[in-house]
């Protein structure tokens, strides 16, 4: 099987919402600015897919939030977990990649927004870093 033919499966931690990703995905990019920081709890290690390759299986408790003037966040009106990230006028969509169900065979490539990370952790692990995007 090749990369593009892979399906990925993923969901919240309550189940209410699941999806299914065909085709590959790209590779994770770890974000530390402040509005990933306050909704995931600490940064948000996200991939990312064209939407017309991501459905649904699950939705009935998916709530989104309108986070700037330009993108809103997915996330799960009942457990709490932070789903997806969607830029306005994108037709692509992010999906954090910890709801993913494993094996993943995705890495981090790159951490971005690192000016705005918070000051309890360092990042150590050798990839690439980026002031801002
Ligand atoms: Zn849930
Ligand atoms: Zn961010």
């Amino acid at each position: 099987m090749t990369e593009s033919e892979k399906t990925h499966t993923g969901g919240c931690l309550c189940g209410g919402v699941r999806y299914r990703i065909s085709g590959a995905l790209r590779g994770v990019i770890a974000c530390h600015c402040s509005q990933c920081r306050r909704t995931s709890g600490h940064y948000a290690a996200m991939t990312s897919a064209p939407s017309a390759n991501i459905v649904m299986t699950s939705s009935g408790s998916l709530a989104w939030y309108r986070s700037s003037d330009t993108a809103e966040r997915g996330f799960c009106g009942r457990c709490g977990g932070n789903l997806f990230w969607k830029q306005a006028g994108q037709d692509t969509i992010s999906i954090t990649a910890g709801t993913l169900d494993t094996p993943t065979n995705l890495r981090v490539e790159e951490h971005i927004f690192v000016a705005d990370k918070s000051d309890y952790y360092t990042i150590d692990d050798g990839v690439p870093r980026k002031q801002e995007w």
